[in-house]
């Protein structure tokens, strides 16, 4: 049997990578005192058609949707803004300025392609209440410290898309450059209802180099937010990362003004993409809240990440036929042992202590000689193996063999949990 295309299972070094940049995401993130939020993965529909934009790929193409059995439409989330804000809606009364992040998987019926997946995970930051160029500055740069935490070599490109008042003239000009041009079948639509849109196209890339760009039709108000970003963020950042992409557009319609995206120096496909979203809270129903965010692919960013080697951990106890129950008591006293030291209280912290607390397994083979019982425990990377012997617990010992130094000696067993 197969598994749903475009989905993966992930395991080994794939997974570690994956996990290495949520642990540290949440660590990060809390730091910067972001609270974490986990929102369902199903919503109902109208969370995203409206707000991402009934023209997006994503809305037009992409969401994997079911009716249920009350009859209404219910989705697997494609992004995690929406659901964000549909819950700040509830909690803005009380708590009107709130910084988010959230990880969890995402769901696009996309062509899957490298780095292109149905499931992927995303980690994301949201700010509420947060109108200043001085609030973009500093997320482009939380989002580059992050990223350089994992010493991703990155560029970040941004731009403004502007806003209500600026977009109509823009768009004229658009239509007038589109307009009798070879685009492909969604974007023949899009002329008439968004013509920003066929920017994002991947499929009318060439025709899209020579459009007209927004810088010339942002009003006073994005232009000042923008170049004050633009001057701060060039502070913050170091050399070389910021630049300017007057066309860049997002592929959800609810940003307004900053847009950024992310990339490794390499190229390929995006990493981490964000902006500002300053009527989406109002647009879904809740007071008007200036905000931004932005959100990293996790899949796409692991295929950058290098794995420390992997440190020999924890503890295995081989066994025999006569000595199983002897092996199987040991177990059980190192299941007892909890690393906050709870049931025992550790005299003497030593390393073979620390390692009884982080991993634990017991030969369950009894045909097996001990020569192979440790070639295993070897290849498994365990750090000691407890050697159980009949000449060894008369005397109430075991072996303690340290697999890294090809070392061991003859330990008390009343001492290994003192
Ligand atoms: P792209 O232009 O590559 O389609 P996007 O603009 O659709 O990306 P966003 O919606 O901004 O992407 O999502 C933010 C990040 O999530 C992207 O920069 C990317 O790293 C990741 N991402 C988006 N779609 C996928 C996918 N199908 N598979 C894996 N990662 C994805
Ligand atoms: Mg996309």
């Amino acid at each position: 049997m197969q598994n749903v295309s475009g989905t993966r299972d992930l395991f080994s070094d794939e997974l570690k990578k994956v996990r290495l940049i949520e642990q540290r995401a949440r660590d990060f993130f809390t730091k910067l005192g972001f609270e974490e939020i986990s929102t369902p993965v199903i919503e109902y529909a109208e969370v995203f058609v409206k707000s991402l934009g009934e023209t997006t790929d994503i809305v037009m193409h992409q969401m994997y949707s079911f009716l249920d059995k009350d009859g209404k439409e219910v989705v697997l989330r494609p992004e995690g803004t929406a659901p964000v804000v549909r819950f700040y809606i509830n909690l803005q009364v009380e708590r009107p300025k709130v910084k988010f992040f959230y990880v969890g998987p995402m769901f696009r019926r996309e062509r899957p392609q490298k780095g292109r997946y149905r499931q992927f995970t995303q980690v994301g930051v949201e700010m509420f209440d947060y109108p200043s160029p001085q609030a973009d500055s500093y997320l482009v740069f939380i989002l580059s410290e992050f990223l350089k935490n994992l010493n991703i070599e990155h560029m970040i490109q941004v731009n403004s898309v502007g806003c209500p008042k600026c977009r109509p003239s823009y768009s004229e000009a658009l239509r007038n450059y589109f307009s009798g041009k070879p685009l492909c079948g969604d974007c023949q639509r899009r002329i008439d209802r968004n013509p920003m849109r066929i920017l994002d196209c991947k499929v009318d890339s060439e025709i899209v180099k020579n459009a007209p760009e927004i810088t010339d039709f942002l009003c006073e108000g994005c232009k000042n937010h923008f170049l004050e970003f633009l001057s701060f963020s060039k502070n913050m950042l170091d050399e070389g990362i910021l630049s300017v992409n007057p066309r860049l557009v997002r592929g959800l319609d609810y940003y307004t003004g900053v847009v950024f995206e992310v990339f490794h120096r390499s190229g390929g496909n995006a990493i981490a993409a964000g902006g500002r979203y300053d009527l989406l809270a109002q647009f879904m129903g809740g007071k008007p809240t200036p905000a931004c965010g932005f959100a990293v692919g996790v899949e796409r960013l692991s295929e950058f990440v290098n794995l420390e080697k992997a440190k020999r951990t924890g503890v295995f106890i081989t066994s025999m036929k006569e000595t199983f129950g002897e092996s199987f008591k040991l177990l059980k006293n190192i299941l007892k042992m909890r690393s906050d030291g709870t049931i025992f209280e550790f005299k003497n912290k030593n390393e073979i202590l620390g390692e009884l607390i982080k991993r634990v397994d017991i030969n369950l083979d009894l045909t097996k000689s001990l020569k192979s019982q440790l070639r295993f425990a070897d290849s498994e990377n365990f750090r000691f193996a407890l050697i159980v012997g009949k000449r060894e617990l008369l005397g109430g010992k075991v072996v303690v063999r340290d697999l890294e130094l090809s070392k061991q000696e003859e330990v008390k067993i009343t001492e290994l949990f003192e």
